[in-house]
């Protein structure tokens, strides 16, 4: 789990997932000082591949056992789930300035 840049805390699971959602210009907020942080351009490009593989596995599921629809929703909704939830907070670095993408 991330640590905040400006005060050293560590973040929770629940605080790092809801504070990602969040993401948009906004930036998330510390539940501990109240300082504003941003994940590390690696961080968002670690974020962008991580985005990117449920999408390919999802796609390359429904290509190789030919999925129905409500199978597709449920590998989709799966995929989204271990990625964005299970894996994403955990490779999730913070920084106290909004870094550019790359
Ligand atoms: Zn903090």
């Amino acid at each position: 789990m991330p640590h905040c840049a400006n005060c050293g805390q560590q973040w929770s699971w629940e605080t790092t997932v809801k504070q990602s959602f969040k993401i948009g210009g906004a930036g998330m907020t510390c539940p501990n000082c109240g300082a504003k942080q941003y994940p590390t351009t690696k961080s968002r490009q670690r974020g962008a591949t991580v985005a990117f593989l449920p999408a390919m596995g999802v796609i390359l599921s429904n290509v190789a056992f030919g999925l129905t629809v409500w199978q597709f929703l449920f590998v989709a909704v799966g995929m989204f789930l271990l990625f964005g939830i299970v894996i994403y907070p955990r490779t999730l670095t913070l920084t106290n300035e909004d870094e550019p993408m790359w």
